[in-house]
């Protein structure tokens, strides 16, 4: 099916015909006639679905050709200065990633926009409102801000959008968002998009979404098609070496390194920068103008590495990201699922390497139940690991989603230390194999 054929409107197939698209995907072709009949809709979608599109697209569409009768003219349009759109969504870089999506395929629209987040002044966000907007993005922290100084109107919002609610909930803004939808009319269309259905995402979507449509492109808590998953086993105090004899050894360029600490990450960005590796860290205390300096180097390919924590990574729009290295596994096993979400987007194929070290085995378990399949493992000649005793450590901030199961044999399939077997090498894309996610064990 093409876009033609989703009833989108000149202006929008325009937009879409610039970027180069033809066919929407799987989420956009399921979601958009769904939003355009007005309906509410709870969505699993991971990040690199083309999740994002597959809500402004409808949303632009219905403000440009509400379905009452109204006209859409942008001189009626003009009468509007509070926002008939709010999109929540869980950090800064989402949100400019949001509003750049609204931007591009809204070009043709007239239609204006605006982000609203932390970190930088409030007062430019103050007047562009005052200007009149037809659709807001914000970060539930500065809405409220904004809530408290009366200088945003939410009486107009005719369509709520609650982006990557999964991790609204990890990073503690239930509260903000509760408060931020008492604040709305009533009567509103409501779309909900999440990567998992954690429970209390599933709370959430019963408060909020009335007899919603529900959409899920990707089986529950399975990560994006067309990514190889690898494990390397190594001592922890080897790893830093290890990466860097990876980046020589096979020239890699654009990685996406997780570190699980901002400590971490500015340790990792210093070492790998002063050995030759060209980085940076992206993590939650560089000021907002330090991330986005680094992620334009990144996306320009001026950085080899970007070494980052989970919440800073948070909706990364990478296009054709070819590798995610976990430096560190995560405590929190969906956070796995999230940063392979960085690689292997909209169709192209990635590689997550994750470098596991024995006091990781609790993690790498975790993970392997979510995956509902084991990841091969290896380990790399000259970097064998000298600890193989599994000495379990307690996850910090939050207790493992998963409760450890009995401990099981692992097979000759996981682990092959007998037969070392270094990663592919970079620039050859990870082809289907016998592990790939499509083909879990069951
Ligand atoms: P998202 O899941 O919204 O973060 O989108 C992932 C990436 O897919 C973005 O870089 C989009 O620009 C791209 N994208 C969205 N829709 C399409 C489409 N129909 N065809 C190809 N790429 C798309």
């Amino acid at each position: 099916m093409q876009f033609t054929e989703l009833g989108l409107s000149a202006e929008l197939l325009r937009a879409i015909g610039e970027q180069g698209y033809t066919t929407p995907t799987p989420v956009q072709l399921q979601a958009i006639p769904h939003i355009l009949a007005g309906r509410d809709l709870e969505a699993l979608a991971q990040t690199g679905t083309g999740k994002t599109a597959a809500f402004v697209l409808p949303i632009l569409q219905r403000l440009t050709h509400p379905l009452n009768g109204q006209t859409g003219s942008p001189l009626q349009r003009i009468n509007h200065t509070a926002p008939r759109v709010l999109v929540l969504v869980p950090t800064r870089e989402l949100a400019a990633q949001v509003l750049e999506s609204v931007r591009v395929y809204g070009a043709h629209t007239g239609l204006r926009s605006l982000a609203v987040y932390g970190g930088v002044g409030i007062n430019p966000q103050i007047q562009t409102m005052r200007r009149g907007i037809d659709i807001l993005v914000a970060t539930p922290g500065r809405l409220l801000d904004h809530l408290g100084q009366r200088t945003v109107d939410l009486s107009k919002v005719q369509t709520l959008v609650l982006d990557e609610a999964d991790r609204m909930f990890d990073m503690g803004f239930i509260r903000d968002i509760r408060r931020i939808i008492e604040r709305l009319p009533r009567e509103r269309q409501n779309l909900m998009f999440s990567a998992t259905f954690a429970a209390e995402v599933r709370e959430l979507a019963h408060a909020v979404l009335r007899n919603p449509a529900l959409v899920e492109v990707a089986p529950r808590n399975a990560p994006a098609d067309l990514v190889s998953h690898a494990v390397i086993r190594v001592d922890q105090d080897q790893k830093r070496d290890m990466l860097l004899h990876l980046f020589a050894a096979h020239g890699w360029h654009q990685v996406l390194v997780f570190c699980r600490t901002k400590h971490g990450a500015d340790a990792l960005a210093k070492r790998l920068d002063q050995s030759g590796v060209r980085s940076a860290a992206l993590h939650g205390n560089k000021s907002q103008n330090a991330r986005t300096r680094a992620l334009a180097d990144f996306k320009a390919g001026k950085l080899a590495a970007l070494v980052a924590t989970d919440i800073a990574a948070r909706g990364l729009d990478i296009d054709s990201l070819p590798r995610v290295v976990n430096f560190e596994l995560p405590n929190v096993p969906e956070d796995y699922i999230h940063r392979i979400g960085r690689t292997g987007r909209a169709g192209a194929s990635g590689e997550a390497l994750s470098l596991v070290s024995s006091d990781e085995r609790i993690q790498l378990r975790d993970i392997e139940r979510l995956l509902k399949r084991e990841i091969d493992a290896s380990v790399l000649p000259g970097f064998e690991p000298r600890h193989t005793h599994a000495v379990p450590r307690p996850a910090a901030g939050r207790p493992p989603a998963h409760k450890p199961a009995p401990a099981r044999g692992r097979s000759g399939t996981a682990e092959r230390s007998g037969a070392p077997r270094p990663p592919r090498p970079a620039g050859g894309r990870a082809k289907p194999a016998s592990h790939h996610s499509g083909q879990r064990h069951r």
